[in-house]
Order: structure tokens, then C-alpha cells, then sequence
């Protein structure tokens, strides 16, 4: 089993006007297997979370630690965090010229396990993972994120997960912007993967809607770059009746 560990963290963002604040303390433990429904309104610091285990450039931790393990997150390079077992799926995932999905998801792949995979297990499996998310073979030949629609981004993001094998997988608003359809086939991937028991996954989102379809074991609500509120699935029930109002009495 694999735990990932966020503690006290505190993050400021770059902006023109100087560092920002966001995170303001955040604790949170995933251990594989679980899966944690990270919601709150917008602005309130879901995707700050995101980049900064991900460790993008404009994030600045400024206190607390992420660890995986026991080994600190925070100290690995982008490609050391993907070969630890981390999968961040971003919100607005970059067009990469000129390499196919295909090709793309290969050396991913290679990258990660540290050798090339078999050939003739990796187009079986690349064939199946597609079929499941009822993509067509096509897909595989077409540049990375060129001209995809946002439904073809996210169903990319799902492959990607199912295929690489990661310990924790980090969903940034893996359900924004599909229709019911596309929706249902991206939580089928994610509960696939969850069914196998080894995967840590943070689902992170602004709206109940997709928790219909994955029910989370855990949810936390972000509100002002803290977490605010701890539940189970029952407290997704209840935002989705209630909204975030009663979180948001003290802002104007
Ligand atoms: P959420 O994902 O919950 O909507 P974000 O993490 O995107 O929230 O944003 C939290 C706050 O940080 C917002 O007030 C947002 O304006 C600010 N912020 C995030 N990223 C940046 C950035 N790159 N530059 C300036 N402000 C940012
Ligand atoms: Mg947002
Ligand atoms: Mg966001």
C-alpha cells in the first residue's frame, strides 16, 4: 500500500502584483485504493493543489511538506514525480506538435517503467484501454491534443491514466464541459482503474455531478485555500442539495 501525505501546505502563486497567497494550510492523506473528491467553489484553491504536486514553475510552496512514502514530492523533478507514480491530469492539458497519441503514450510508458514495453502486449493493451473508452482506433494516429475536442481531452487523459499505472492519480475537472455520454465513459475509467485497489485517486471538482457516477470513500471541501469541511459521500449529497453557501457567509 502507498500513502501520499500532504501536510500544512501553503502555496503562493506568481502574479504581476508580487506572490500571492492561495494554499493556506492544507492537510490531506490519500492512501491507494481510496478515492477523495476534492470539491469547493471556484477560486477557492482546487487547482493550486494540483500544480503544486505537480510541481509547475509558478506555484512557490512556501511552507509544509507532500511526501510519497516518505519521500519528499516536493524535491523530485516533474519526470522524477510521473516514474514515483504520480498522474496529473491537468485542467488544460498542452497541444505537443507533431506526436501522436500513440507515440506519445509509448513513451510515456517507457519513461515511466524505465524500459520500453513489450510491443505486442502494449498495442493489445492500447487497443483495449481504447475500446473501453469507445474511442475510435483513428484516435491513436492523431497529434497530441490537436484540434481535440473537450470530450476527446478528457476520454486522452482517462488512456493515459489507464495505461500508465500510477500510484495516485490527480483528476483536475475531469467532468467540466462533457454531456452525459462522455461522462459516463470517463467514470467508467476512472472506476476501473479504482477497482483495482491500488490506485490513489483525488477527483477534483467544482460540481456534484460526476459523483453520481464515482462515488467517492472521501470528500473535502476547499473554501479560501484551507479545507473547510470532512466527510463521506454523504457531504457530496448534501452540496449537491445545498450548494456552497454556507460556506461563503463571510465573503462579499
Ligand atoms: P479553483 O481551482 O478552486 O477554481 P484556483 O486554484 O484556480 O482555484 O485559484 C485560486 C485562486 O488563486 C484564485 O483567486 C485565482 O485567481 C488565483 N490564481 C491561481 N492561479 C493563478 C495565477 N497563475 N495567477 C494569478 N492568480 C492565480
Ligand atoms: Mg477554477
Ligand atoms: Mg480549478
Amino acid at each position: 500500500m502507498s500513502t501520499l501525505e500532504i501536510r500544512d501546505l501553503h502555496v503562493s502563486v506568481e502574479t504581476k502584483e508580487g506572490a500571492k497567497p492561495i494554499l493556506r494550510g492544507v492537510d490531506l492523506t490519500v492512501a491507494s485504493g481510496e478515492t477523495h473528491a476534492i470539491m469547493g467553489p471556484n477560486g477557492s484553491g482546487k487547482s493550486t493543489l494540483a500544480y503544486s504536486i505537480a510541481g509547475h514553475p509558478k506555484y512557490e510552496i512556501t511552507a509544509g511538506s507532500v511526501t510519497l512514502d516518505g519521500e519528499d514530492v516536493l524535491e523530485m523533478s516533474v519526470d522524477e514525480r510521473a516514474r514515483a507514480g504520480m498522474f496529473l491530469a491537468m485542467q488544460y492539458p498542452v497541444e505537443v506538435p507533431g506526436v501522436s497519441v500513440s507515440n506519445f503514450l509509448r513513451t510515456a510508458k517507457t519513461a515511466i517503467s524505465g524500459e520500453a514495453p513489450a510491443l505486442r502486449h502494449w498495442v493489445k493493451d492500447v487497443r483495449a484501454a481504447m475500446e473501453n473508452l469507445r474511442m475510435d482506433s483513428t484516435f491513436a494516429e492523431r497529434n497530441v491534443n490537436e484540434g481535440f475536442s473537450g470530450g476527446e481531452k478528457k476520454r486522452h487523459e482517462i488512456l493515459q491514466m489507464e495505461l500508465l499505472n500510477p500510484k495516485f492519480a490527480i483528476l483536475d475537472e475531469t467532468d467540466s464541459g462533457l454531456d452525459v455520454d462522455a461522462l459516463r465513459v470517463v467514470s467508467e475509467g476512472v472506476n476501473r482503474v479504482r477497482a483495482t485497489g491500488e490506485v490513489g485517486v483525488l477527483l477534483i471538482t467544482h460540481y456534484t455531478r460526476i459523483l453520481r457516477y464515482i462515488q467517492p470513500d472521501f470528500v473535502h471541501v476547499f473554501v479560501d485555500g484551507k479545507i473547510a469541511e470532512e466527510g463521506g459521500p454523504e457531504l457530496a449529497e448534501r452540496l449537491e442539495a445545498e450548494g456552497y453557501d454556507r460556506f461563503l457567509t463571510t465573503s462579499v
